[in-house]
């Protein structure tokens, strides 16, 4: 067994500059950059005088070459893996390769760096001590919603991931979820020249977003803040997370008596939430 490292390398979100040294040292030394897209990851390379050699791997063909990266680290040579952006295996791949290198027995090490949900939440303003990343939310409305809904009750920053063609659509969503007051941040254009960091209740975010063109366009992150902490009902998240859905659909008396008949709850401690929760 050679004590072949593979690194995940961490590259920056926009503005080049934010590269490490380590970053650039490592990428100059090793035998062969894996990269998401050799293409995009061109420049970087030329920026910073980095002459290995790339090969490609990506969501389509990260299996098969994890046989290929084995056998290179099996012969002694060290490798990197690199995304477009940010930190690999961040809502990007590389965790089957990483996986698998640990698994063969080689040792992986971490170059750290950029990422855009860091980046985002440093600056945003929101309670950080614990908060939860979501990554891309589903592309489709429907699965969107149920997707927002399974967060809304969560007490911590909820942070996710979305891109130009859909940012609209998921903050109307979430606002159909969460309700027009639920306080938002997107950070669009992290490190870039249009950088914006813009909060405000779900229903003046859409307004201004949708009065402002420019403001739809390049990458964003979604922060939104967490659900006020609920008093103690004596029921559990589930519970109440089924009578909040049925809430939305129906009138107080036969959300109650449907949660009870789903959960084995009483029918009238039930009505009692509901009432406490449509104030
Ligand atoms: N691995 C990356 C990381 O560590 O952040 C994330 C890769 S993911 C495929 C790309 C998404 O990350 C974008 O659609 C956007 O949601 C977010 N993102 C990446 N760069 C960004 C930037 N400069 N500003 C805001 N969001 C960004």
């Amino acid at each position: 067994m050679s004590d072949a490292v593979l690194y995940v390398v961490a590259t920056p979100i926009g503005n080049l500059a934010d590269i490490t040294h380590r970053a650039v040292e490592v990428l100059q030394s090793v035998a062969l950059i894996a990269a998401e897209d050799t293409r995009h990851s061109g420049r970087l390379m030329a920026q910073f005088s980095i002459k290995t050699p790339m090969i490609s791997v990506h969501d389509h063909n990260e299996r098969q070459r994890v046989t290929t990266i084995i056998n290179k680290l099996s012969e002694g040579e060290n490798i990197a893996l690199i995304s477009d952006a940010g930190t690999p295996l961040i809502s990007d791949p590389g965790f089957i390769l990483v996986r698998a290198v640990r698994e063969a027995g080689f040792k992986v090490v971490p170059i750290p760096g950029c990422s855009a949900l860091i980046t985002a939440l440093s600056a945003a303003g929101m309670p950080s001590n614990s908060f939860i990343f979501e990554g891309f939310l589903p592309a489709k409305s429907l699965a969107r919603r149920q997707q927002v809904e399974v967060i809304a009750d969560e007490t911590r920053t909820v942070i996710f991931y979305e891109s130009t063609h859909r940012i609209v659509a998921s903050l109307k969503d979430m606002m159909t979820v969460l309700g027009a007051d639920r306080y938002v941040v997107i950070a669009r254009e992290l490190t870039k020249t249009f950088e914006t960091i813009h909060g405000a209740p779900l229903g003046d975010l859409i307004e201004w977003i949708e009065q402002d063109h420019n403001q739809q366009k390049g990458e964003f992150v979604v922060l939104v803040s967490g659900a006020p902490e609920k008093e103690d009902t004596g029921f559990s998240s589930e519970t109440l997370r089924t009578l909040d859905i049925l809430l939305q659909e129906l009138p107080m008396k036969q959300a109650s008596a449907l949660t009870a008949k789903l959960t084995g709850e009483k029918k009238n401690a039930l009505y009692q939430v509901a009432l406490e929760r449509k104030g």
